[in-house]
């Protein structure tokens, strides 16, 4: 027998992990730290008493409320998800109906027009300029135009490592009349999130991750968005979507700041490291193209880019190739980025 199959889903290309049997991974933009083992032990210990044959607590209240006191905001306005994923799959297809235009830009985070597709939302596209960046003015009359619902993009962006200000963040919520998802999965390695902004503004959902600072083995993420708003994510969502494990794991994460705090440091002085680094290379072989970063990545334009890829994973480091050429590479322990940074100079040296 044959299972009738719907065209939203036959159209669908799935989503391709790169899943890599490489010894280096700058693909994923994972933590290159491992969790201390102290924040493991009590992680463990708390684990150890838990009543497995419980459901776990729908509204994830201690986690919630470590991430909120974390960053600052009123509990009341924070929805947990499995993975900020689970929420941007949550946010089209509950915030959409059939037909509805959602304006997401390109290239961005791909799961945004996955979503869309599977939400059957019609999708309007800012294509980026030459530089990578976008006008927010000219995003502004697109979901005019377009009539969009629902608009969403990465600040900073994924795979771009650029950014807008939060003041032009602001504009475009102020300008628009769709909701306005703002993903600030790596807004810890900036310093223009919008988070403070959301009881003000009646159509900003800002969401968070913890998959960037060491914890995406866990699935955690959150929306952070005013009571209104906060209110109907949380009837659409599933009611257990965050396990228990994951909830009491996050509560301790959340509550060791020194921890946090020493982390984004380090990942930020990799970032930058591997940056300049980079940027040696485009400067002595005019073969790449670096562009600025935000994030704990760094993005690298090259027409070789394609074969760049095949031998940094032929050298057993794996990196993103986007697009055929655009390379998205991961900052890494120090080892790491001595690693593909001398593959990718060799590589680079025999281009001719
Ligand atoms: C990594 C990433 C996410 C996914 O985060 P999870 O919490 O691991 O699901 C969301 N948005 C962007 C832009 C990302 O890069």
């Amino acid at each position: 027998m044959s299972v009738p199959v719907c065209d939203k889903l036959r159209a669908l290309a799935a989503y391709d992990p790169d899943i890599n049997t490489c010894g280096i991974h700058l693909d994923a933009n994972e933590s290159f730290l491992e969790l201390p083992d102290g924040l493991k032990r009590r992680i463990a210990d708390r684990i150890a008493s838990l009543s497995y044959n419980r459901y776990p607590d729908p509204l994830a209240s201690g986690v919630c409320s470590a991430f909120a006191k974390r960053v600052g905001v009123s509990a009341s306005l924070v929805t947990a998800g499995n993975g900020s994923d689970e929420l941007i799959s949550i946010l089209f297809n509950c915030f959409l109906s059939r037909g509805d235009c959602a304006l997401i830009t390109r290239p961005d985070f791909t799961m945004y027009s996955i979503y869309c597709s599977l939400s059957e939302a019609q999708p309007a596209v800012l294509g980026k300029r030459g530089d990578l960046t976008f006008d927010p003015d000219e995003m502004i009359n697109l979901a005019k135009e377009s009539g969009a619902k629902l608009v969403i993009f990465s600040n900073p962006c994924n795979p771009t490592g650029l950014g807008i200000s939060a003041e032009e963040v602001l504009r475009i919520c102020r300008g628009v009349d769709a909701l306005v998802i703002v993903d600030e999965a790596y807004m810890d390695f900036w310093d223009q999130s919008v988070l403070k902004y959301v009881s003000e503004l009646d159509n900003l959902i800002v969401l968070k991750t913890c998959s960037k600072i060491g914890f995406a083995a866990a699935r955690l993420g959150f929306a952070v968005a005013n009571p209104s708003l906060t209110g109907y994510l949380r009837a659409a969502k599933s009611p257990y979507n965050v396990n228990s494990l994951t909830q009491i794991a996050g509560e301790e994460l959340l509550s060791d700041p020194d921890y946090l705090d020493g982390a984004v440091k380090q990942i930020t002085a990799s970032r930058d490291a591997l940056y300049s680094a980079l940027s040696a290379l485009e400067k002595k072989y005019q073969k790449i193209e670096v562009f600025a970063t935000h994030t704990n990545f760094v993005a690298v334009r090259s027409k070789y880019a394609a074969k760049l890829h095949k031998s940094l994973r032929d050298g057993g480091v794996s990196v993103r190739l986007l697009g055929g050429e655009l390379l998205r590479i991961t900052a890494g322990s120090a080892e790491e980025n001595v690693q593909v940074l001398s593959l990718l100079e060799r590589s680079l040296a025999e281009i001719v």
